[in-house]
C-alpha cells in the first residue's frame, strides 16, 4: 500500500492548487491527489463561467474577500508566467432600476474596502462607452475582473505537481489509525498522515467518512447557460453583470465573453436533481431524497419558495430567460440564445436554512475539510491553496521540513 504524508481528496482546481502549495511549502513532503473521475477538473472547475472575479462583492474581512483579491492577482500572474489563456477584460455591474442604486453603492463601498484597483462609478451615458448595447441607470466599472481557462490551469497544476495524481480513485472509506488514516476506494487503499478534503459537491460526505459531522449539508444548485448566436455575440464586449440580490450568494444572469471569444448568458440557479445532474443526465433519486430529508433545505424552501419557483420557470422557458437578459442588453431576442452547458454549485446550507456565504474550512488533528467553496472559488484557488498549506504546515510541524 502506498503511503503519503498528505493525501488531497478531489482533483478540482482547489485540490490541485492546495497540493501544489503544500509541495512548495513542505519540502520533502510526499503528496497524492485522489480523484474519482478519469480526468482532473471534471465537475465545478470544468463547468463554470471562467470569470476571474475581482473581489468586489464580498464582505470586507471575510475569507472570500481576502482570498479572492489575493487569488485573482496570483491567478493572473500564474497565467501570464505559464502562457495560459487569460484576459483582464474588465466588467461592468449595471443598476437597471433606481431601487438598485443603494445595493450598487454598497458594492462600491465593499470594493474600495477590499482594495480593488480602478473601481469607479459610471453614468448611464458612460455605460454605453464601454458596452454600446447595454443599458442601465448607473454602473460600476471593475477593471480587475477578467476571464480565465480554469480547466487549463487545473491541468497545468496537475502536470507540474511534485507528487502523484491518482485518477479513478473514488474515496469510499477513511479509517483513522494512531499514526494517520487509511483511505480506500473500490479495490485499492493508500495511507496518509494527513488528509485535505477538497471534494466539492461531495465534501460533506467525505468529511463524514473521516469521522467529522459537518455543520452543513451540500445542496446542489444547477447553473444553466445559453450561448449567444454568432450574429448576437457582437452585442457584448466583455462582462456585463446585474446588481445581485443581496439575499443570495448567486450573482444573477450575466453576460460573459469567454477566453475563446464566445459569449455566454447565465448562469441561473435552480435546484439540481442530483449532485452531478448536468443537462442531459438522469436525476439521482438518492441525492434528491437526501436533499428533501434535510431540515435546512426545507427551511430554505419555506423562506424562498417564490424565488425558487420563478427561477425554475425561467429555466424552462427560453423566452423568459431572454427577457431577463434583455434587462441588461435590450436587443437580445429568444432566437439569439442557443442552449449551452450547465454547472452544479456545491452550496453549503446550515440546518437553520441559511446559504453559507463565506468559504468554510474546518480543521481536525488529521484533516482539513473545505466545506463551502463556491464562486469565486476558482478565482481564489491559488490563495485558498496557500491558506490551507499554512494550516497543514502547522499540523505536520517541522517533521516534514516546513518553511
Ligand atoms: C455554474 C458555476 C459557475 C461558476 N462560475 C465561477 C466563476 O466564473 N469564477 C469563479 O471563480 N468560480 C466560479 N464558480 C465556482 C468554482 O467553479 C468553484 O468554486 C471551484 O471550481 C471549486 O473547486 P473545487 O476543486 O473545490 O471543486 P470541484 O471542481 O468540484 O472538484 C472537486 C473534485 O472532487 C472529486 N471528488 C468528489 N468526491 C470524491 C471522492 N469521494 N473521491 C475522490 N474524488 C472525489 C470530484 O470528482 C471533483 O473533481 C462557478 C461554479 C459553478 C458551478
Amino acid at each position: 500500500m502506498n503511503t503519503y504524508d498528505v493525501c488531497v481528496i478531489g482533483g478540482g482546481i482547489i485540490g490541485l492548487a492546495t497540493a501544489t502549495a503544500i509541495a512548495r511549502r513542505l519540502s520533502g513532503c510526499s503528496i497524492a491527489v485522489l480523484e474519482k473521475e478519469p480526468s482532473v477538473g471534471a465537475h465545478q472547475t470544468g463547468h463554470n463561467s471562467g470569470v476571474l472575479h475581482s473581489g468586489l462583492y464580498y464582505k470586507p474581512g471575510s475569507l472570500k474577500a481576502r482570498l479572492c483579491v489575493e487569488g485573482q492577482r496570483q491567478m493572473a500572474a500564474y497565467c501570464e508566467e505559464h502562457g495560459l489563456a487569460f484576459r483582464r477584460s474588465g466588467k461592468i455591474v449595471v443598476a437597471s432600476y433606481p431601487h438598485e442604486l443603494p445595493a450598487m453603492e454598497e458594492l462600491y463601498r465593499r470594493g474600495i474596502e477590499n482594495g480593488l484597483e480602478g473601481l469607479r462609478r459610471l453614468s448611464s451615458a458612460e455605460i454605453r462607452e464601454i458596452e454600446p448595447h447595454a443599458t442601465g441607470v448607473a454602473a460600476l466599472s471593475v477593471p480587475e475582473a477578467g476571464v480565465v481557462d480554469y480547466p487549463a490551469v487545473t491541468r497545468h497544476l496537475a502536470s507540474g505537481l511534485q507528487g502523484d495524481v491518482i485518477l479513478g480513485f473514488g474515496v469510499s472509506a477513511i479509517a483513522n489509525a494512531v499514526d494517520g488514516v487509511t483511505i480506500s476506494s473500490e479495490g485499492s487503499s493508500v495511507r496518509a498522515k494527513f488528509v485535505v478534503n477538497t471534494a466539492g459537491l461531495h465534501s460533506d460526505r467525505v468529511a463524514r467518512m473521516a469521522g467529522v459531522e459537518p455543520p452543513v449539508q451540500i445542496i446542489p444548485f444547477r447553473g444553466e447557460y445559453y450561448t449567444l448566436t454568432p450574429d448576437a455575440a457582437s452585442l457584448v464586449n466583455a462582462l456585463i453583470y446585474p446588481v445581485p440580490d443581496p439575499r443570495f450568494p448567486f450573482l444573477g444572469v450575466h453576460f460573459t465573453r469567454r477566453v475563446d471569444g464566445s459569449v455566454e448568458v447565465g448562469p441561473n440557479a435552480v435546484l439540481a436533481l442530483g449532485r452531478e445532474h448536468y443537462r442531459g443526465s438522469r436525476p439521482n433519486a438518492g441525492d434528491v431524497a437526501e436533499t428533501l430529508r434535510y431540515a435546512g433545505f426545507r427551511k430554505l424552501v419555506g423562506r424562498y419558495w417564490r424565488t425558487g419557483a420563478a427561477e425554475a420557470w425561467r429555466s424552462a422557458r427560453r423566452s423568459t430567460y431572454a427577457r431577463s437578459a434583455r434587462v441588461l442588453v435590450p436587443s437580445i431576442q429568444p432566437e439569439h440564445l442557443e442552449t449551452g452547458g450547465a454547472g452544479i454549485r456545491a452550496q453549503a446550507v446550515t440546518p437553520d436554512g441559511a446559504l453559507v456565504d463565506d468559504f468554510s474550512i474546518v480543521q481536525t488533528d488529521s484533516a482539513v475539510h473545505v466545506l463551502n467553496a463556491p464562486s469565486p472559488g476558482a478565482t481564489a484557488s491559488l490563495a485558498i491553496g496557500s491558506h490551507i498549506a499554512a494550516l497543514v504546515a502547522q499540523r505536520l510541524g517541522g517533521g516534514s521540513g516546513a518553511h
